[in-house]
């Protein structure tokens, strides 16, 4: 990975321009890595399947139904927050904040298994949990007490970092706080590789997948 950037958050694409009209789409961002860029914590199959199955799935539902609604043209974040918190868009606000998720998800793993916290990073866990091995811990906790389908997530809050698990589609930018890192506990990450072995899922990836590069990333940008 040679001085990859990292936009701040899963960019819309701008609207497209058609001879006859305009139509604003989603599209699927590319994958960070190649799909076998994480084996043997997660395989390729897993990869592949996640990626071109589940996440473009939620990215080709949201399309179908924002079209022709006042959710057209907005950004993914715009149409999370607008959709929130409100029932009779639960539909769109699920497959909008999958979208975003999963694409904040590949970019929090990468192979490169020996990056480290940078220092002001590093400072900062320090300040919250203590050291990066309990920084890890709470992760795994809050990883395998998330009862069914969820999200793990290092997040800021004000200025001080916290771990905090969201169920089914859920984002802490909905409650004010902001991503860090987030890890995919739905089963469909792991489980043609793992079973219901969640916890050794997630051991494999705060072990040796995080990416500590794409943190120290989202804190600069704050
Ligand atoms: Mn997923």
């Amino acid at each position: 990975m040679q001085n990859q950037t990292y936009p701040s958050a899963p960019a819309s694409r701008p609207a497209m321009i058609a001879a006859t009209q305009v139509t604003a789409t989603h599209e699927l961002p590319p994958l960070p890595f190649s799909f076998n860029a994480l084996e043997p914590i997660i395989s390729e199959k897993t990869v592949r399947i996640h990626y071109e199955k589940h996440h473009k799935g939620y990215i080709d539902e949201l399309n179908k139904l924002i079209a022709d609604s006042e959710f057209v043209g907005m950004s993914l974040e715009q149409v999370i927050q607008a959709t929130a918190h409100m029932p009779v868009h639960e539909h769109i606000f699920n497959n909008a904040a999958q979208a975003w998720n999963h694409t904040f998800y590949w970019r929090s793993l990468t192979s490169l298994a020996a990056t480290v916290p940078s220092r002001p990073l590093q400072v900062r866990i320090n300040a919250a949990f203590g050291d990066t091995a309990a920084l890890k811990k709470e992760l795994a906790t809050a990883a395998t007490s998330q009862f069914g389908s969820g999200w793990v997530w290092l997040a800021l809050d004000g200025d001080r970092l916290k771990v905090v698990k969201t169920g089914n589609a859920g984002n802490v930018m909905t409650e004010g706080l902001i991503p860090v890192l987030v890890f995919d506990v739905w089963e469909h990450a792991y489980y043609l590789d793992f079973q219901n072995r969640r916890v050794d899922y997630v051991t494999g990836v705060l072990d040796k997948l995080i990416n500590w590069e794409f943190a120290a990333h989202n804190l600069d940008a704050v």
